[in-house]
């Protein structure tokens, strides 16, 4: 597939702004479509401000950065998405929504556009059954911060065509990005491993056992990770670490997976971390 094509992402929030970031930077047309002009608008702010600081440290031109800004456009209407030939769907994770939005967008995109979810856990086999190319459709799983993060972990369903898996690879290598490969399950490789890290972490914490501080710098330190699982359940968002335990209970029917119900009082409390400015810490922007 050639550099030229169009690519449409469904959701602008930290992961599709981020996604949209990245496609523009390496010279992909970019449309982004949300449910609202405000929240898009509130997108492309967050993407200037994320190019601005690369720019900063020399990583992109400024020329660079404007030629990208000028590349991506907004949208409140799926039907703009009519002529890309990729689409990333980075919509809240909920299998409803996501189903929803391809059935939608499979009703007039062609029949060789190449439909991608975002998903951290949902499954890539049910989602397929909104389409009705189902080998045409992938799980692409970038990391966040997407900018920085280089894995694209790339999740083939059942009916996933060698193609398709082909494109995405040349694709995410395109943006400079590493693609590995993996087997639709629940939580896939990622979120199957670090998921019960971070709950057992949360657990840590609510058992008295040591303060958030405390749990990320001895894996900090002793285990090698760049961050903290607490840190990085922030990062994620407590809503969305609770939502894929839940997957990962449902899909295994394992007790082991059980979510700790700190973090089900954290959700209740809107405490979800970064994006509400307090999780497991205190956020000031
Ligand atoms: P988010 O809440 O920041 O953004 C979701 C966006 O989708 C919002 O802007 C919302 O307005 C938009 N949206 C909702 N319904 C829509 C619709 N019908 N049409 C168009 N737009 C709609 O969520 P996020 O953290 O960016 O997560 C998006 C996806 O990426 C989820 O599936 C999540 O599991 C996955 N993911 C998240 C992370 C992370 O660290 N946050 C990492 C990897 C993958």
């Amino acid at each position: 597939m050639s550099k030229k094509i169009k690519v449409g992402i469904v959701g602008s929030g930290t992961m599709g702004n981020g996604i949209a970031h990245v496609f523009a930077i390496y010279g992909y047309s970019v449309s982004i479509v949300d449910i609202s002009q405000k929240i898009l608008d509130n997108a492309i702010n967050t993407i200037g401000n994320n190019m601005q600081r690369q720019c900063n440290k020399n990583i992109i031109s400024n020329d660079d950065m404007k030629n990208a800004l000028n590349i991506i456009e907004t949208s409140t209407e799926l039907e703009t998405l009519t002529n890309c030939s990729l689409i990333i769907e980075a919509v809240k994770e909920d299998v409803n929504i996501k189903s929803g939005i391809f059935k939608k967008l499979d009703s007039f995109c062609g029949e060789k556009t190449i439909f991608a979810s975002n998903t951290s856990s949902i499954s890539i086999n049910a989602l397929s059954l909104s389409l009705k190319n189902p080998e045409n459709f992938i799980g692409m799983h970038f990391m966040n911060p997407v900018p920085i993060m280089k894995l694209v972990e790339v999740i083939n369903g059942e009916k996933t065509s060698k193609e398709t898996t082909d494109s995405i690879f040349s694709i995410s290598k395109s943006l400079n990005k590493i693609p590995v490969e993996c087997n639709d399950a629940p939580g896939f490789v990622s979120n199957r491993i670090l998921m019960p890290m971070i709950n057992e972490a949360a657990f840590c914490y609510m058992d008295g056992v040591a303060k958030p501080s405390a749990i990320d710098s001895i894996m900090q330190l002793g285990m090698g990770h760049p961050m903290g699982p607490l840190k990085l359940a922030d990062l994620i968002g407590i809503d969305v670490c609770v939502y894929i335990m839940d997957v990962l209970y449902k899909g295994f029917k394992n007790k082991k997976y059980t979510v700790c119900p700190l973090l089900i009082d954290m959700v209740k409390e809107n405490k979800l971390g970064k994006k509400t400015k307090e999780g497991f810490y205190k956020y000031e922007f």
